[in-house]
């Protein structure tokens, strides 16, 4: 069977993925002459979720371009911000906890659940509510029947936070979401918390809010300056953005509670 030579080349943000022979410039590559160019640059290590253009001989192609002799292939990452088909909804990973606190902190729709639900559920639970899926591990990301997702690039959870906003760019509506269950809050009177509440925080506090979810409360206080400080570098990097109800009102200005110290 004929086996075409052809000669690839990747951007620099998709080096990680590939063998360090791969990372200066083109290198040659033989295939099997049926293998689509997707299936081909799956098979050199990087996942499809990464990839933005496919250029052959200069020309754009999609994922299922099989190429032949001789062509030479320029394969790019995702642009960034990277634009999704719908509302900018997240589903992260077992190892990925501390970036989806952070996430909510921020308002963003991130679904995590510990323990793990294992990838094929991970996998369904993309594809059923059109939920980007955030990992670090590309066989995760591989699997077909995601509908989008995310390679994480860094271990430190500063970091993933940059990678997600500057990716998606998705809009920023701080302390609007539990960070325990992903619910959204809603302002809550003082009354009908105070049983949930531990002694000395109702006299301190007059603003409050709740999980419409999980039922957990929130309120109003100065005494976590590192979500404060996460908060406020978010913003100012990469502003709130278009708010989905107009205004950007949050449900409750700053709130802490015991829940939303574990996103730090
Ligand atoms: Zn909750």
């Amino acid at each position: 069977m004929d086996r075409p030579e052809i000669r690839l080349s990747f951007a620099p943000e998709l080096h990680l993925f590939v063998p360090a022979a791969r990372r200066a410039g083109r290198s040659a590559v033989r295939t099997d002459g049926a293998s689509t160019l997707g299936h081909l640059v799956e098979s050199l290590g990087v996942p499809l979720t990464e990839v933005g253009a496919l250029l052959a001989d200069g020309r754009p192609v999609p994922v299922s371009h099989v190429p032949g002799a001789g062509e030479e292939i320029a394969v790019h990452g995702v642009p960034r911000p990277q634009r999704l088909e719908g509302p900018a909804r997240y589903l992260l990973d077992v190892h990925l906890g501390t970036l989806a606190r952070r996430l909510r902190l921020l308002g963003i729709d991130a679904a995590y659940e510990n323990p793990d639900i294992g990838d094929a559920a991970l996998a369904a639970r993309s594809a059923a509510e059109r939920r980007v899926l955030l990992s670090r591990d590309r066989g995760l990301l591989r699997r077909r029947e995601i509908w989008a997702g995310a390679y994480i690039y860094s271990h430190r959870p500063a970091d993933q936070l940059r990678d997600v906003l500057s990716r998606f760019a998705p809009p920023l509506a701080p302390w609007t979401r539990c960070t325990a269950c992903n619910g959204t809050l809603r302002e809550a009177a003082k009354e009908a918390v105070q049983e949930r509440l531990r002694d000395g925080t109702e006299r301190s506090y007059d603003t409050f809010a709740q999980c419409v979810d999980c039922a957990q409360v929130y309120w109003r206080g100065a005494h976590h300056a590192r979500l404060d400080a996460i908060v406020a570098e978010a913003v100012a990097e990469f502003g709130t953005g278009p708010s989905p109800e107009g205004d950007g009102h949050s449900a409750i200005p700053r709130v802490s509670s015991t829940t939303v110290t574990n996103a730090r």
